[in-house]
């Protein structure tokens, strides 16, 4: 068996790394050089729309997914009679305009941000008139780790944030005096079955994920947060692993966003569940029963951004699993991660702490 993949980031490369016990083997489509995931598996060079590389990509394999969200739909949509595309590509249109994701929330009473679609600065004035300030202006297509955004404070900064962003295609939504950000993977399968990881807490810098905790043990925010996922799921027919990400506000949940893929708070699964969010990827596009998402002890996932850090230091803490990604040092990049994984929660927190000083986000 043989799955193709859109993008050979460091996702696809962990995928990779999920697949080969499994029998399977990987080829993957992406325009990099030396992309992550080309250090493990054949790949084809070339651009994601390239409808000559696509069509060797569904030939040579049983299925095709992604490891990116903005690869193209319609690119994808043209291999349909000729492969099995999982995730369904509604769900990675939907993920694509923030829009078009906060209608679909919407649409399954899933609580999310007030928000005003902006085209103009007329739109955006009155947008920050309906909903008010504080608020962010954001890209509603192509934004990811907080690209494209901009925080309203006062009027003051309306009209820079125009110029910073302004353009067609933009949405302006209330700003979330959040107390946690939170997110939930879960996997879905072809027989409708359903698996779903405990919550993750996320820590954000500069719109970044900068570190996660899990299991965030909260059964309330947990039993909503299923409820929600499972309400997509099903709505769009999916197969593959879903992500929601959350603000925790008042101690309800307001989904953020989705990512119709595995997602970095959940790298945590690899060594922390029974089954890792990769392998349950997989199981599910190709048709195997879904694995236990049992967590194993109490687990932190660091984000290495711009640079990796020495693993001397790190890799003499006990419990902690080194990660990196295979990929050149530029600023902001995530260029790797390590998890902790320890019986207690208390340990696992001192050892985060440790861990962290040896971290620099770049
Ligand atoms: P996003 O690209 O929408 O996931 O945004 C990246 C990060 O920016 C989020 O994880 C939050 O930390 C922050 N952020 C985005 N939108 C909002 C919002 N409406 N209110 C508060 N913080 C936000």
């Amino acid at each position: 068996m043989t799955v193709g993949i859109v993008g050979a980031g460091q996702l696809g490369r962990m995928l990779a790394l999920a697949g080969y016990p499994l029998g399977i083997d990987f080829l993957f489509l992406d325009p990099a050089d030396e992309p992550p995931a080309a250090q493990l598996a054949p790949h084809l060079h070339g651009s994601f729309t390239d409808r000559r590389l696509l069509r060797t990509l569904a030939r040579r394999s049983e299925v095709v997914t992604f490891d990116w969200e903005n690869v193209s739909v319609e690119a994808l949509r043209a291999l349909h009679k000729d492969v099995r595309i999982c995730p369904p590509l509604a769900a990675l249109a939907a993920s694509q305009d923030r829009v078009s994701e906060k209608r679909l929330f919407e649409r399954l009473r899933i609580p999310t941000t007030r928000w005003r679609a902006v085209d103009s600065l007329l739109q955006l004035e009155r947008a920050v008139r309906d909903i008010g300030l504080p608020g962010v202006l954001k890209t509603r297509r192509m934004g990811y780790d907080g690209k494209g955004q901009f925080v309203l404070h006062n009027p003051a900064h309306i009209e820079a944030a125009w110029a910073a962003i302004g353009g067609a295609g933009l949405i302006y939504e209330k700003f979330q005096n959040f107390s946690r950000e939170v997110s939930i993977v879960g996997a879905r399968s072809p027989t409708g079955q359903t698996v779903f990881y405990p919550l993750s807490a996320n820590v954000h810098g500069g719109g970044i994920l900068h570190y996660s905790i899990a299991p965030f043990v909260s059964r309330v925010l947990e039993r909503a947060a299923q409820t929600y996922l499972k309400r997509v799921m099903n709505a769009l027919s999916y197969v593959g692993v879903l992500t929601i990400e959350f603000f925790v506000v008042k101690g309800r949940l307001i989904a953020n966003e989705m990512a119709p893929r595995v997602h970095n708070s959940g790298h945590w699964t690899i060594e922390g569940c029974v089954t890792s969010q990769f392998e349950n990827h997989l199981r599910a596009i190709c048709g195997l029963p879904l694995g236990s998402t049992r967590a194993l002890g109490h687990a932190a996932m660091i984000n290495f951004l711009g640079k990796m850090p020495a693993p001397g230091r790190l890799l003499s803490i006990d419990g902690l699993a080194y990660h990196d990604y295979g990929k050149e040092p530029r600023p902001g990049r995530k260029v790797g991660h390590c998890t902790i994984l320890k019986s207690r929660a208390a340990e696992r927190n001192s050892a985060l702490a440790d861990a962290l000083r040896s971290v620099q986000w770049t």
